[in-house]
């Protein structure tokens, strides 16, 4: 009887997802996903990957983390806060706060982790949050699950954040108010309006939270966020990044004072119920910090490598959106063409993901491209020529 119903409920769902030609199967990489890497068992120059500064594939990471798997095995063994705490994750957390410039940082398994974790701790049903409405995934869930008001404001629109939190404020309902929003917005490449947040949040005594997912590696000194990026040291209450895109490797962490920090350790729930970071991810995640923190190499040439390819693909006719990061959405408008030229660019030896509502807006469908300093300017050659090639037998161009 139990099965008859979860069957039921599975096949009407996923016939659905077919119907509406959303049922896509997953691309497999075979190897490393480097700049060039081989999907599906075809040789394709990758523009979908967030690794940004190709450090995942860094041999100078891959030997800290056999290094560290060496010395402390495959697996933490336990949750941070039994066992599980090894002194490598300590070293990681430290030298993450000193690159932050923030007074202590604690390290989650993922910054999806690390966002349901830390909007719940901080928030409660006497609460209210005032959430760009463009904001991850992860964010939407840590708001929902901490029991507090949602309350949506226009996505980067500083008027209507003003409006939203001035009415929530002068309700009187509410404890604590928040404003959160992502650092960069993943499908356009903007960056959000931090500075005008941080005036706003000051004139209303709400506290600030940015999600650095794809500003971490990207923006700023060295790649340090959107705090550095903007000079708003010490403005900013929670910081969170990702060490899974730019930093190459997988978890996540938040930035703050170290009574935010300690509150975490004590009622992060992914952190207490969670078992810990691999050891190999942690020695990775050093290295890569070292690295960041002592040339502006890799970040440099990751925004040379974007300029390049952005100034090309919208000098030979697309509409390239308005990113102002590496990523750069080539706007098609219907979900349907978009989806067959993604297909169409992957047949000719580019993969760069096919995105449509409801991932982004209606009539906004797009195939989304990541520039990384792994790409050589030859690499990206090639893949404005098959742009070139596509766009114009499909008519986009
Ligand atoms: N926040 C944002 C803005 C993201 O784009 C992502 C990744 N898609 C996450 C959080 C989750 O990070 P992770 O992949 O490390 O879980």
């Amino acid at each position: 009887m139990g099965s008859k119903a979860l069957h039921e409920f599975l096949s009407a769902n996923l016939d659905e997802l077919k119907e509406k030609g959303l049922y896509r199967k997953l691309p497999v990489v075979t190897g490393p996903t480097g700049p060039r890497c081989i999907i599906n068992g075809k040789e394709v120059i990758n523009l979908s990957s967030n690794n940004y500064l190709g450090l995942a594939n860094d041999p100078r990471l891959v030997e800290a983390a056999i290094k560290a798997t060496e010395k402390y095995g495959a697996g933490a063994g336990a949750v941070r806060t039994i066992v599980g705490t090894l002194d490598i994750h300590e070293e990681l957390e430290e030298k993450l706060a000193k690159f932050k410039h923030s007074e202590a940082v604690i390290v989650f398994q993922s910054g999806f982790n690390c966002n349901m974790g830390t909007v719940s701790a901080l928030m409660t049903k006497e609460d209210a949050i005032l959430s760009d409405e463009l904001n991850h995934a992860s964010i939407i869930d840590g708001c929902r699950l901490s029991g507090a008001k949602i309350i949506r404001y226009k996505h980067s629109d500083m008027d209507d954040l003003r409006k939203t939190i001035k009415e929530a404020y002068e309700s009187g309902q509410y404890k604590k108010l928040m404003i959160i929003t992502d650092g960069v917005f993943s499908m356009d490449g903007d960056i959000a309006k931090l500075p005008e947040i941080v005036e706003i949040a000051e004139e209303y005594g709400a506290f600030t939270y940015v999600d650095d997912a794809h500003a971490s590696g990207v923006l700023g000194k060295n790649g340090s966020g959107s705090v550095s990026h903007f000079n708003l040291y010490g403005k900013v209450d929670c910081q969170i990044g990702t060490l899974s895109k730019a930093i190459g490797v997988v978890g996540g962490y938040v930035a703050g004072t170290k009574e935010l920090i300690d509150w975490l350790k004590l009622r992060g729930r992914p952190f207490l119920f969670s078992t810990a970071m691999t050891p190999g991810a942690a020695g990775a995640c050093i290295k890569a910090i070292e690295i960041l923190s002592e040339s502006s190499e890799l970040v440099d040439r990751l925004w040379d490598n974007a300029r390049y390819f952005k100034s090309k693909l919208s000098s030979i006719g697309y509409d390239i959106g308005h990113s102002e990061t590496p990523i750069t959405p080539v706007i098609i408008g219907d979900e349907a063409k978009a989806m067959k030229f993604s297909d169409e660019l992957f047949n000719s030896g580019v993969f760069a993901q096919g995105i449509a509502f409801p991932t982004v807006p209606r009539g906004t469908a797009r195939v989304r491209n990541i520039v990384t300093a792994a790409h050589t300017k030859d690499m990206l050659d090639e893949a404005v020529e098959i742009y070139k090639k596509v766009g114009t037998k499909m008519g986009i161009i």
